[in-house]
């Protein structure tokens, strides 16, 4: 449902009041043909190569605008640096602790996790996305190098 196109987060960024620049549209295009799930890091030496004087709080900045827009959500909390989630379709996932790669897992039986009643009559839920943390088929293996 939710098109994921450079114009659509243009014009969702410029209907919330906030200022699109060539720099920011740099970020969106870089979310749009990368995938997957980015650190800012990442975005910034995409974004770099064609705005060498662009700055990494610049695309924190935006980042986090789009957070708030919804067009990304954050990811992988096991981890220490951020990272974005660019698909909009619901899905889990598996974070590897020694490669930090992220792997979407589509799976209904993980959808319907369910709130215990106790904390449902104080927190209304909007979604919820389960982690498995640990370690990948290329990090499992005895002598694997921890990065
Ligand atoms: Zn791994
Ligand atoms: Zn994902």
């Amino acid at each position: 449902m939710v098109e994921r196109s450079v114009r659509n987060i243009t014009d969702r960024f410029r209907q919330s009041g906030r200022k699109v620049t060539p720099q920011r549209v740099a970020v969106f295009e870089a979310l749009c043909e990368g995938g997957g799930h980015p650190t800012v890091d990442q975005i910034y030496r995409e974004v770099r190569q064609r705005f060498p004087m662009i700055s990494l709080n610049t695309v924190y900045q935006t980042m986090e605008a789009l957070v708030d827009l919804k067009v990304v959500s954050p990811v992988g909390h096991s981890l220490e640096a951020a990272r974005y989630e660019t698909d909009p379709a619901p899905h889990h996932h598996t974070v590897c602790i020694a490669c930090k790669r992220i792997t979407d897992v589509f799976d209904a039986a993980l959808g319907r996790v369910k709130l215990p009643r106790a904390v449902k009559d104080r927190f209304q839920v909007v979604g919820h996305r389960v982690e498995f943390y640990g370690y990948c088929a290329d990090c499992r293996s005895p002598g694997a190098t921890n990065r």
